[in-house]
């Protein structure tokens, strides 16, 4: 074990030694190749992927640091150091500036330093252009044509997922280099990683949390780059992409303390459409998200996860058995409800970005399920007026709990289309266990309603008698990809339809949303608790929700930053100032969250965060993970030039 000033000096001298060092072009020996790719084989007892199973050990850090002796003299110890552990319970403390490295400030790592990082990782070492640098001259890579396919194509998420650094919300990145069909101009990283590690080992990510955690390096972690915050961007930061962490095995008898029967272990860069294939392939279901590209196993269960049969099972996070994952000291733990218990409850439901790096995630599976679906859609050019608009709109609000209790996922959309004119989408109506009948008759009541107001919806359901074939064309793939827009969203109690008073006024500030020229886009569903599942942190606020609403601002291409925070603030204390006061004490779905959220620890963890924070604390007290308005970032912020809150600046202490 190093005490703190033991390891402030190796640090010290470490970073006296890379800046004394020659820069890597100019250093006369190459860091040895039987450095290359350092991980070694774990023995283990077959419950590991491959890639997990080749790991960064104490051993191989002792030859690590013989050949850097042989090669590179008496500068040896304090480099290999630079990849080592840390104990968890030492109090090692990283360079006392007060922002992360920046690049090229003082304490960035030099030519020397990166060239070691980059032979121990073999290939896994990238340095990556922005997505749409082919549309500027200011990069080597200028390609006219792949500028107008991306300009066309920059709005479909498999562009991005596909991509190590590209974000589907590039707002937060900056928009510093967007697709633009036109005269090239200035393309710069702006709020992109500066280097990626393309992890497909355990040893891949241990080398990278190591090395970010010695050289107090900004670190993120990209799965699919779906986060509505670009979460998984950061200007200067080290990236840790985990996309081809791919792995699904089905373990057919799965057994633990709490759980015996089918259950899937999923690699953490495993995508809901593939986890799909591969659950309707054995004939089971698992409970995942509408949205086909998301990251399963990534932001998307350490968020919580919603899902179309979420009524029924719950959160995504609460059909999870075992966890493995590298924690900031770089070790690999597997979690569980029998090991770090603790762990194991923060990283379902706690945040992605927070306790380490995930690498694969145990569900359940649960036996095929039937779905009856249906979509459809009513304007005011079928109901006349606005006022049988919103009296139709009604009518389905008053229903809420019931079709949740029935086990429905309702996503729906409403909008204006023009000056008193508005747009009522239900896209799609989706009833997991029920037969087209049983669809039906759960419709009906509000069916008569809107008879009664002269609306003849005409609804095809279609029922198929398991998830998959249900789910594939039920949710089409959704827009992303734009960088003028932002979302917010809340999560309505149930408590607020228990008497009329509650009711009319949740649906009055919703209607004046909408009338006010906001997005609503909502989710009827409940997320209960299944009996058969286990408590995590989640917000405990989804086990009372039967609505999970989400608003949307958006502004017109060279809106000035002014206007963009005005638009922005009356998004985040207008409208959301509104649905926060008529549901208080409720909290709002982190996944799909404002990135400006107001008291965001109450509203995404509630009575959790304490909790929380001191397993943060427990687990990373060095703040390696950090993504906004994570457990435990209320101490850091990114500078930005503009004030807006995207990722494009250094991350300091507040
Ligand atoms: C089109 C679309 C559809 C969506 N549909 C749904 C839906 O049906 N249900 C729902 O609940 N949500 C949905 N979401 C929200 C989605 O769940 C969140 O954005 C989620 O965070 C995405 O996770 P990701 O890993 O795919 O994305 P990323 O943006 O890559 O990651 C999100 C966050 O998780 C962190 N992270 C990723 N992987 C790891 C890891 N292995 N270890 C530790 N941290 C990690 C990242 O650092 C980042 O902070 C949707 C979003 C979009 C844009």
């Amino acid at each position: 074990m190093v005490n703190a000033r033991g390891f402030l000096a190796t640090v010290g001298a470490a970073s006296k030694l890379v800046q004394a060092l020659p820069a890597d072009d100019s250093f006369t020996t190459t860091p040895p190749s039987s450095l290359s790719p350092a991980a070694e084989q774990i023995a283990h007892d077959g419950s590991l992927f491959p890639g997990e199973t080749l790991q960064l050990t104490p051993g191989l850090l002792n030859s690590i640091a013989s050949e850097l002796h042989e090669q590179l003299d008496d500068h040896h110890d304090a480099l290999a150091s630079l990849f080592s552990f840390v104990d968890a319970s030492s109090e090692m403390k990283r360079s006392d500036s007060n922002c992360r490295a920046y690049i090229d400030n003082e304490i960035w790592p030099n030519g020397l330093v990166w060239s070691i990082f980059k032979r121990l990782l073999g290939k896994s070492l990238l340095d990556v252009a922005p997505i749409a640098s082919p549309c500027y001259s200011n990069w080597d890579n200028y390609d006219e044509d792949y500028c107008s396919y991306l300009a066309s194509n920059f709005t479909n998420s498999h562009l991005h997922m596909d991509h190590p650094t590209s974000v589907m919300s590039p707002f937060y990145q900056g928009a510093t280099c967007m697709p633009i069909d036109g005269e090239p101009a200035n393309c710069t990283l702006g709020g992109f990683p500066y280097y990626v590690v393309n992890a497909t080992s355990v040893a891949h990510i241990q080398l990278a949390i190591n090395f970010a955690r010695t050289f107090n390096m900004r670190l993120v972690i990209k799965n699919t780059g779906h986060d509505f915050a670009g979460k998984s961007a950061g200007a200067g930061a080290l990236s840790i992409w985990t996309h081809y962490l791919k792995g699904i095995s089905y373990l057919s008898n799965y057994n633990s303390s709490t759980y015996t029967g089918k259950a899937f272990k999923i690699g953490s860069g495993v995508q809901s459409y593939e986890i799909y294939a591969a659950a309707d392939e054995h004939d089971v279901t698992v409970i995942g998200g509408e949205g086909e590209t998301v990251g399963f196993a990534g932001g998307y269960i350490a968020g919580g996860g919603h899902s179309p049969l979420g009524s029924i099972y719950g959160l995504a996070a609460d059909q999870v058995l075992a966890m493995e994952v590298v924690t900031a000291d770089g070790k690999f733990l597997s979690t569980s409800e029998e090991k770090n218990s603790d762990l194991f409850w923060a990283l379902r439901g706690g945040g992605g970005s927070t306790f380490g790096v995930v690498t694969s995630v145990t569900v359940k599976a649960w036996p095929k399920i039937g779905a009856t679906v249906s979509s459809f859609t009513f304007t005011t050019s079928d109901t006349g007026t606005s006022e049988v608009f919103w009296q139709a709109m009604y009518y389905f609000w008053t229903h809420f709990t019931t079709f949740a209790d029935a086990g429905a996922y309702a996503y729906f959309r409403a909008y204006a289309i023009g000056e008193d004119e508005y747009y009522f989408g239900m896209t799609p109506f989706f009833a997991p266990n029920m037969s087209k009948d049983e669809h039906d008759s759960l419709l009906e009541p509000w069916l008569l309603e809107l008879a009664d107001l002269g609306i003849e919806l005409d609804i095809n359901a279609t029922y198929y008698d398991n998830y998959y074939d249900a789910w594939q064309p039920s949710f089409p793939l959704e827009t992303v990809g734009l960088d003028a827009g932002r979302i917010a969203s809340r999560l309505f109690p149930r408590n607020r339809w228990e008497n009329e008073t509650l009711m009319n006024e949740t649906f009055v500030v919703i209607k004046n949303t909408t009338e006010n020229g906001f997005y609503f886009t909502g989710f009827n569903m409940k997320a209960e608790l299944h009996p058969d599942n286990t408590e995590n942190s989640a917000n405990p606020a989804w086990r009372e929700t039967v609505l999970h609403a989400i608003t949307a601002v958006a502004w017109a291409d060279g809106t000035s930053t002014d206007d963009i925070k005005t638009l922005s603030d009356s998004m985040t204390y207008g409208c959301m100032g509104q649905w926060r006061a008529v549901s208080p004490g409720a909290g709002s779905y982190l996944g799909e969250a404002d990135s400006s959220e107001p008291d965001w620890q109450q509203s995404f963890w509630g009575t959790n965060y304490d909790k929380l924070l001191s397993i943060k604390q427990k687990y990373d007290p060095y703040n390696v993970f950090y993504a906004l308005h994570t457990v435990g970032s209320e101490g850091w912020e990114v500078e930005t030039e503009t004030g807006l809150p995207t990722q494009n600046g250094p991350l300091c202490r507040v």
